[in-house]
């Protein structure tokens, strides 16, 4: 079943896209919890890191290559965070694996 962001990426709905490449696709988050909020996102579609292969490890580790340069593009000097849900308990909403780059505020610790 296609995914929302599934829906992104072909192009079917819109996004504010903030970066693309040929194997990822990053963009504004709709709901925003800090002044930066972007999902990067692999085009191909791996539902959570639990299913995630040995294969898949240079896309995830380039994924976080492209979070670094966007972090920048989004003048975040001070900091920043990265967030990855996983499944039910780890409040994944959307079945396809998706960083969370929030920054541009100071974020509390623990997360809820
Ligand atoms: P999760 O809860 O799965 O970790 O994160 C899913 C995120 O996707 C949420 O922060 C939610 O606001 C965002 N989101 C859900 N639907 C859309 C959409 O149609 N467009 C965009 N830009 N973000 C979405």
């Amino acid at each position: 079943m296609s995914t929302i962001f599934q829906k992104i990426i072909d192009k079917q709905i819109p996004a504010d896209i903030v970066y693309e490449d040929d194997r990822c696709l990053a963009f504004r988050d709709i709901n925003p919890q800090a002044p930066t909020h972007v999902l990067v996102i692999p085009k191909r579609a791996i539902r959570s890191v639990a299913e995630l292969e040995a294969s898949d490890a240079d896309l995830i580790g380039y994924l976080f290559v492209v979070v670094r340069k966007i972090a920048e593009q989004e003048g975040l000097s001070n900091g920043y965070r990265t967030v990855i849900n996983s499944g039910r308990d780890g409040g994944q909403t959307v079945d396809h694996l998706h960083i969370h780059l929030l920054g541009g505020r100071g974020l509390a610790w623990p997360p809820g």
